[in-house]
């Protein structure tokens, strides 16, 4: 190859060796992310559910509540903030919040995306926004302390019609998220593609099985012609799943999920990519944890780390118990541990449902269409 070719590639680049260690440090045996990458709507619904009011001295306060909870560093490997927390200082007006995760061993990343917006051309679909000076955004955000970054593409699963998604929204999200991810390798940071098909509708898992397929098969298509160094990239998938809205009768079951979900990944990812590392989705917390459980019990064929990258399956019992009240900060960052603990051993394989009677634990966090 030659010298110009090579210098294109991110697997030649400076941080070529720098992606593959911080991708493998992130999917280390039994740890996990803690996504608290909440743009600032999305974190003022959280807080509308506890009363607490949406002001930048309560987001940081939760969000130092988080990092500073004793022995978080045992479980979670990396966490993903939003631009406001990588630049955000304690309460005590000096250390930055993300030395508080340094201080923890947990590697620092960030939300690159902007959102999605309407993909003209289709019925109601969307493609995810933020590839104007996204350059320049992860070499600011490098500089920051961040070494990983997420975007968040949407798939919608149009019922049992299969309308959706249009080969055009999948082709579309998939290029957006090879772009994306070449653009941060050169600057540094592992991307994370995030290609989620939502688990709003009525659909049966055999239906979410077939697309997610399609959906992350173009993904590796796209990354491949464009490029990317896939050992230093994660892949954040949804878990293959009936939709929230299914019969009774169609529901599946945490055994089924996993056997489904471990197939469409041996069918689609490369054992090139070191870590799976699932998004939540809407289940409960308890949920999250036992299919993630399962699928590593699986005795068969899994190249990847599995883990887990939960936002609101991480979150939901802590919020509930803190309410924004100081004399509970102790007993939500217990809730916090037990979490992340289970999760922990259900990447192990070894979770036996010791988290269960968590304040939130069992509480659906479906939340319809849902934005980050
Ligand atoms: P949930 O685990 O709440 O789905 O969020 C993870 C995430 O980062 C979505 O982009």
């Amino acid at each position: 190859m030659s010298a110009a070719a090579a210098a294109t590639r991110p697997e030649f680049c400076k941080f070529a060796a720098e992606l593959k260690a911080t991708a493998q440090a992130i999917a280390a045996p039994g740890k996990g992310i803690l996504a608290a990458d909440e743009s600032g709507g999305t974190i003022g619904k959280r807080f509308d559910s506890i009363k607490v009011e949406n002001t930048q001295e309560n987001r940081r306060g939760y969000r130092e509540l988080l990092f500073t909870t004793e022995g978080l560093g045992e479980y979670i490997s990396g966490c993903i903030l939003f631009e406001e927390t990588l630049f955000d200082v304690a309460a005590d007006g000096t250390t930055k919040l993300v030395d508080l995760l340094h201080k923890q061993g947990i590697i620092p990343g960030i939300k690159v995306d902007k959102g999605v917006q309407p993909l003209p051309g289709t019925s109601g679909e969307t493609v995810t926004q933020g590839m104007d000076d996204l350059g320049k955004r992860c070499a600011k955000y490098y500089e920051a302390g961040a070494r990983f970054a997420k975007w968040r593409a949407v798939l919608n699963i149009n019922d049992s019609t299969g309308a959706t998604p249009s080969d055009l929204a999948i082709k579309q999200n998939a290029e957006t998220l090879a772009r994306y991810a070449v653009i941060c390798q050169m600057n540094g940071l592992v991307p994370i593609v995030e290609p989620e098909v939502l688990m709003d509708g009525a659909h049966d898992i055999d239906m979410a099985q077939r697309v997610t397929e399609k959906v992350i098969a173009a993904c590796y298509k796209e990354l491949s012609d464009h490029n990317a160094y896939l050992e230093g990239t994660l892949l954040k998938p949804n878990m293959v799943r009936s939709g929230e809205a299914a019969p009774a009768d169609k529901k599946a079951t945490a055994a089924q999920i996993a056997a489904a979900t471990v197939t469409c990944l041996q069918r689609t990812v490369p054992p090139a990519v070191p870590g799976i590392t699932f998004l939540s989705g809407g289940m409960s917390e308890e949920e999250a944890t036992v299919v993630l459980n399962e699928m590593n019990k699986l005795a068969t064929v899994k190249p990847w780390a599995l883990t887990f990258s939960y936002g609101r399956a991480l979150q939901q019992s802590t919020l509930k118990v803190w309410m924004g009240k100081k004399e509970n900060e102790g007993a939500a960052k217990k809730e916090l541990i037990v979490r992340a603990k289970a999760n922990s051993l259900a990447v192990q394989g070894k979770y036996n449902g010791e988290a269960a009677g968590g304040a939130a634990a069992a509480t659906s966090t479906f939340v319809p269409s849902y934005s980050y």
